[in-house]
C-alpha cells in the first residue's frame, strides 16, 4: 500500500508549520516564516493572538457544545452584533465557507418558492468563481479542474464572464433565481468587481425579483479595508456569505441574510450539528471584539496603502516578472508575465526567502497577510519580495 494515511488531496509544500507568533510562523525545525498568507486570508488577527486565544480556552472550559436542540444565548448575541453591524437581518452560523455557500443557494431557492415561484431556481454565477467544494459550490463554478469527475452536478447554474453586466444580465430567464457572486474574486486571480457591474447586479435584481447573493468569504471581514466589501459599491447584498477571518483560524462560517430574503427558512429547513456551538461564539465574538474597536479598519486601509505603494514601485525593476497589482485593502494580488510562473515564484519566496504568499488563478500571487501587520512587516515583506525577484531565474524552456 502507497496511500498515505492522509488523503492526498492537497499538493503540499515542504513547510510543516509547528507554532505561529504574531506574523511569523515556524517549521518542525525551527525555521522562520514571514506569513502573508495567513492560512488563505483566515487567520485575521495573526497567530495567538492574547485576546482570541483567552476567549477560546475560557470558553472551551465552560461550555463547548451543547447542538441546536437548546437555546443559544451566545448564537444570539453574535448574530445580533453582526446584523448591528451588516445589511442583514438575520443570520445562520456553519463551520466553513462552502456550508455558508449551501445555506445562501437553499436561502434563494426557497424564497422563490415562499413566493410561489418555485421554478426560480437557477443562479446565474462567474468564470473563474471559487464557492468552495461541495456538489453544490462546485456545480457554481465553471471551472473544470474542480468539477470533473464529479458529476452528475447540480442543476440551476448558469456561468457569465466576472465583470461583464451584458453578459450577466443576458442569462436572466423565468427560472432564474438570482446572482451568486464574489465581490472581490480570490482563487480566480484577485479581480474587484467593478463599481458599474457591482452595481448593474443590484439594479438587475431590483428590477427582476431577484436576489443578490455576494460571497465574501475571503474579501469580507475586514479584509478590504471595510468591514464588508459591498461597502465599497454603496449596495447592500440581500444575502451574504462570510467564513475565513470570520473565526480568525476557528472554524467558523455565516449566511447573512434580509428579513425578506430569508422569508423561506423557517423551522426544519436548515440545520447544522456543530453550526453556532457555544466555542464558535465565543470565537467569533473576540474576533469582533477586536475589528470593531475605532481605527481597526483605518489601520487595515493604510497598511493596504503602504503595501500597494511598495509593490508600485518595485515593479518597475522587475517589470519582465511583475505586470500589474490587483485587490483592495490587504488582499492584494500581484499578476505575473510569462514566462515566469506564479506558483512558481510563491515556492520560490517560501523555499528561499522565508515569505509566504499563495498562488492564485490567471497567473497572479496572492499577499493576505494578518490584518495586524505594521509598518515593518510590509517593509520587510519588500525586502524579501525584492530578493526573491532578484534571485528568481526563470527555466530558459518555459
Ligand atoms: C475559501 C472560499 C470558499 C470556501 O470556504 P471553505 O471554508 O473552504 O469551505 C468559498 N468562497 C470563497 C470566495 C472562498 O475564498
Amino acid at each position: 500500500m502507497t496511500t498515505p494515511a492522509l488523503m492526498p488531496v492537497y499538493p503540499r509544500c515542504g513547510v510543516r508549520p509547528v507554532r505561529g507568533e504574531g506574523v511569523y510562523l515556524f517549521g518542525e525545525r525551527g525555521e522562520k516564516y514571514l506569513d502573508f498568507a495567513a492560512g488563505i486570508a483566515v487567520n485575521a488577527l495573526g497567530h495567538g493572538h492574547p485576546h482570541l486565544t483567552k476567549a477560546i480556552q475560557e470558553q472551551a472550559a465552560t461550555l463547548m457544545h451543547v447542538s441546536n436542540l437548546y437555546g443559544s444565548p451566545q448564537g444570539e448575541a453574535l448574530a445580533q452584533r453582526i446584523v448591528d453591524n451588516s445589511f442583514a437581518d438575520t443570520v445562520f452560523f456553519t463551520n466553513s465557507g462552502v456550508e455558508a455557500i449551501e445555506c445562501a443557494i437553499k436561502t434563494a431557492r426557497r424564497y422563490h418558492y415562499a413566493n410561489g415561484n418555485p421554478q426560480r431556481h437557477k443562479l446565474i454565477t462567474f468564470k473563474n468563481a471559487f464557492h468552495g467544494r461541495s456538489l453544490g459550490a462546485i456545480s457554481a463554478t465553471d471551472q473544470a479542474k474542480m468539477r470533473d469527475g464529479f458529476e452528475p452536478l447540480l442543476p440551476g447554474f448558469a456561468y457569465a464572464k466576472f465583470n461583464d453586466l451584458d453578459a450577466a444580465l443576458a442569462l436572466i430567464d423565468d427560472e432564474t433565481a438570482g446572482f451568486l457572486v464574489e465581490t472581490v474574486q480570490g482563487e480566480g486571480g484577485m479581480t474587484a468587481g467593478t463599481p458599474e457591474f457591482i452595481q448593474g447586479l443590484r439594479k438587475a435584481c431590483d428590477d427582476h425579483g431577484l436576489l443578490l447573493i455576494l460571497d465574501e468569504i475571503q474579501c469580507g471581514y475586514g479584509r478590504t479595508g471595510k468591514m464588508w466589501a459591498y461597502e465599497h459599491y454603496g449596495i447592500t447584498p440581500d444575502i451574504l456569505t462570510s467564513a475565513k477571518g470570520i473565526g480568525g483560524g476557528f472554524p467558523l462560517g455565516a449566511c447573512l441574510a434580509t428579513e425578506e430574503a430569508a422569508k423561506g427558512m423557517v423551522f426544519g429547513t436548515h440545520g447544522s450539528t456543530y453550526g453556532g456551538n457555544p466555542l464558535g461564539m465565543a470565537a467569533g465574538q473576540a474576533i469582533l471584539d477586536v475589528m470593531l474597536e475605532p481605527g481597526f479598519l483605518d489601520h487595515v486601509v493604510k497598511m493596504g496603502g503602504r503595501l500597494r505603494q511598495a509593490f508600485e514601485q518595485m515593479i518597475p525593476n522587475h517589470d519582465h516578472l511583475f505586470e500589474e497589482i490587483r485587490g483592495k485593502g490587504l488582499m492584494l494580488g500581484i499578476k505575473m508575465k510569462e514566462p515566469a510562473v506564479s506558483r512558481d515564484f510563491v515556492a520560490h519566496l517560501r523555499d528561499n526567502h522565508g515569505l509566504l504568499t499563495v498562488a492564485a488563478g490567471e497567473n497572479v500571487f496572492r499577499v493576505l497577510p494578518p490584518l495586524i501587520i505594521d509598518e515593518s512587516h510590509v517593509t520587510e515583506c519588500i525586502e524579501r519580495l525584492s530578493a526573491g525577484a532578484r534571485s528568481f531565474g526563470i527555466p530558459s524552456d518555459a
